[in-house]
């Protein structure tokens, strides 16, 4: 059984009030912060942990409180993003829902050694009813004087806010996230400047995701060197995994990071295995964004290494034959899905969420969403497949923000390992259609292609 230092008491009745979360220990890490520490020992704990950013760039968190600047007089902030809307990312959602204490106690904790008064926790519009759940756990921490003025006796005071989103994809990006919490439209900024500079009200900001500022809970109660043993590497601690698709056990896992990928997926601790014990097609590991891996790179890397849970393992062989850990959206697919048909639903999602500033996002996915339904109609040609391949390649790296790349990703994954694939629906194009035909006609639900 790995450890759990997020998850430890998710089962435990009445574990959202904060009577039951103050007698597992609940809020020991923001006495213990404010009585005994000074902020800069919490940044150092931080640093020493190698915790990186949950959210999916897994960017070292102790170097990004870091190069928060500190002008006298300015204020400070600390943004949580809790906007998850990566397709298959739904374990924020889960923490906040059934520990919502707990995020509450890392912003404060988080927002004292970063010198911030103020924290805003910026929620994705969908979930309404768990800002409510987050809202009322802060009515019960400021009852109790854990928000509000003179903390502990500390002379530390802060406030906490939750603003609900309007239910953008791209308000997760956290530029676009400050400009929709300044009450803008959520369009990226141009960077730099970096948040760390000028970020909400043009004052210095971290923006860090849920599980990121939860991490900091156990990692102020038991020191940054006790988390950094956990883990394999560089990928230090436990990560959240939301796993789905065709797996015997969906939910939310908290593992141990450098857990093999095989064990992940085929143990009953964790995923069962594979409905009714089909083969393993394909994962995306960690949400739409990353790239999608068959079967064989995804237990193995090129190498005939075992795949592991873990930033470098993950990613080991580039995109050649790697993906990213990401944000933990773990989507299993078994030998009956279609890649092309769950491609489809992807390009059409970033269409839809691309905010439109820069052409190539703009235009791009656009594109690839037609070209993703002529195929899947039945009008696809070997050339579509090329130009699909030409149109992602002209996307990366040439956009203000990452949607574009993680528009792109999916696309340039899904051609280099499924090729034959795509071949197939533009040779079948003709016989789909007259499938099509037949169940439009007949008025019953037409089967998948696969
Ligand atoms: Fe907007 Fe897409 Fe450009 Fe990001 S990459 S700024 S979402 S158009």
């Amino acid at each position: 059984m790995g450890k759990k230092l997020l998850l430890e008491h998710v089962d435990v009745p009445g574990i959202n009030t904060l009577s039951v979360y103050r007698q597992k220990g609940g809020y020991a890490s923001v006495e213990k912060a404010l009585k005994t520490m000074t902020p800069e020992a919490v940044v150092e704990e931080v640093k020493t942990s190698g915790l990186r950013g949950r959210g999916g760039a897994g960017f070292p968190t102790g170097m990004k409180w870091s190069f928060l600047a500190k002008p006298a007089g300015v204020p400070r902030y600390l943004v949580c993003n809790a906007d998850e809307s990566e397709p298959g990312t739904f374990k924020d959602r889960y923490l906040m829902e059934k520990i919502p204490h707990l995020l509450i106690e890392g912003m404060i904790t988080a927002s004292y050694a970063l010198g911030a008064r103020t924290s805003y926790i910026y929620i994705r519009g969908e979930y309404f009813y768990v800002a409510q759940i987050l809202e009322k756990a802060i009515a019960e921490a400021y009852e109790a004087g854990l928000l509000g003025k003179n903390i502990f006796n500390s002379g530390f005071d802060h406030d906490c806010y939750v603003q609900v989103g309007a239910g953008a994809y791209i308000c997760g990006e956290e530029t676009a996230l400050l400009e929709s919490l300044e009450g803008k439209r959520g369009n990226p900024r141009i960077k730099p400047p970096f948040p760390a500079v000028a970020g909400l009200y043009g004052c210095p900001t971290v923006v860090n995701n849920v599980e990121t500022i939860a991490a900091v809970v156990p990692i102020v109660n038991h020191g940054g060197a006790a988390y950094a043993a956990i883990g394999v590497g560089k990928s230090t601690g436990t990560k959240l995994i939301s796993a789905s698709g065709h797996i015997k056990k969906p939910g939310v896992y908290e593992i141990e990071l450098g857990v093999p990928v095989e064990e992940f997926i085929y143990s009953d601790e964790y995923c069962g295995g594979i409905i009714n014990d089909r083969k393993l097609k394909a994962v995306v590991a960690g949400g739409s964004s990353v790239p999608i891996l068959p079967a064989d790179l995804i237990l193995k890397t090129a190498a005939g290494e075992p795949r592991l849970m873990s930033y470098e393992s993950l990613a080991d062989g580039g995109f050649a034959s790697g993906t990213m850990l990401g944000s933990g959206g773990f989507i299993v697919m078994d030998e009956t899905a279609s890649v092309v048909k769950n491609l489809y639903t992807f390009t059409r999602f970033y269409h839809h969420e691309s905010c439109g500033q820069c052409s190539p996002c703009r235009e791009g996915t656009g594109w690839m969403e037609k070209i993703m339904h002529k195929i899947l109609d039945g009008d696809g040609t070997m050339n579509d497949i090329e130009l699909l391949w030409d149109i992602q390649a002209k996307i990366e790296g040439k956009t203000i923000c990452p949607l574009g790349d993680a528009a792109a990703w999916p696309v340039a994954s899904a051609i280099r390992h499924f090729r034959s694939e795509f071949e197939e629906y533009v040779r079948r194009g003709h016989s789909i259609k007259d499938v099509k035909h037949y169940y439009s006609t007949k008025g019953i639900p037409e089967p998948a292609y696969s």
